[in-house]
């Protein structure tokens, strides 16, 4: 019952989340995803379904299957971005929450081969640092395995010419470092539209905010 009650807030908290991504444009139409494990199974996610949109979600927007593609519960069929969840949940047993939009700053700046710059205490307490995916077909195996491996030494990863995806212990921490690393690349913009090309968060500095 209490992992019941667990669930049903976290599928809150991703619907409020939903509403909030859209919001803030970062994500178009029916694009993104998001999901959260299952309390009670560790081998079983709840992920949002094809063609819902971010800013319109309930809990039947929602599909429950196991992380090998089995679908347990739903009406709907599940993202076509499922194996991309699936095989970071598989990657990181430590994370309960997976999303994915589409945030425009990151993604431009990766396209252009411009490192994203931490420029403040949150940008380096919450992202910490990200890796980058190659682009893939979306759907792909390549995709997922290729963003997966990224899991590994980084909580946010960008999906070269797509996104951005993140994963963390809960709905609300996966989204904090989602909106930290678009604020970051905002800022790199910025300063490289000011003519900055190296400013960022103070190196001797950094070690003691992760200690
Ligand atoms: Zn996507």
């Amino acid at each position: 019952m209490k992992s019941h009650q667990e669930l049903q807030n976290q599928l809150n908290e991703l619907i409020r989340i939903g509403s909030d991504i859209v919001a803030r444009q970062l994500t178009k139409a029916s694009a993104g995803n998001l999901s959260v494990r299952d309390p009670d199974r560790e081998d079983v996610m709840l992920i949002t379904g094809t063609g819902t949109w971010l800013d319109d979600l309930g809990q039947s927007s929602f599909v429950r299957m196991s992380l090998s593609g089995e679908i347990l519960e739903g009406d709907l069929q599940p993202s076509s971005e499922w194996r991309m969840h699936a095989e970071i949940y598989k990657m990181r047993k430590d994370a309960s929450s997976v999303i994915h939009a589409h945030p425009k700053y990151s993604v431009l700046l990766d396209a252009i081969n411009r490192e994203i710059r931490f420029f403040t205490l949150d940008h380096i307490s919450y992202v910490r640092s990200y890796g980058a995916s190659p682009f893939a077909p979306n759907a792909s195996d390549q995709l997922a395995s290729g963003v997966a491996g990224n899991f590994r030494t980084h909580d946010v990863v960008i999906m070269s010419h797509h996104g951005v995806v993140t994963c963390g212990e809960t709905p609300k921490w996966a989204y904090r470092k989602l909106l930290n690393m678009e604020d970051s690349a905002e800022m790199t913009y910025r300063a490289l539209m000011l003519g900055d090309k190296d400013s960022g968060f103070p190196k001797d500095q950094t070690l003691s905010v992760h200690n």
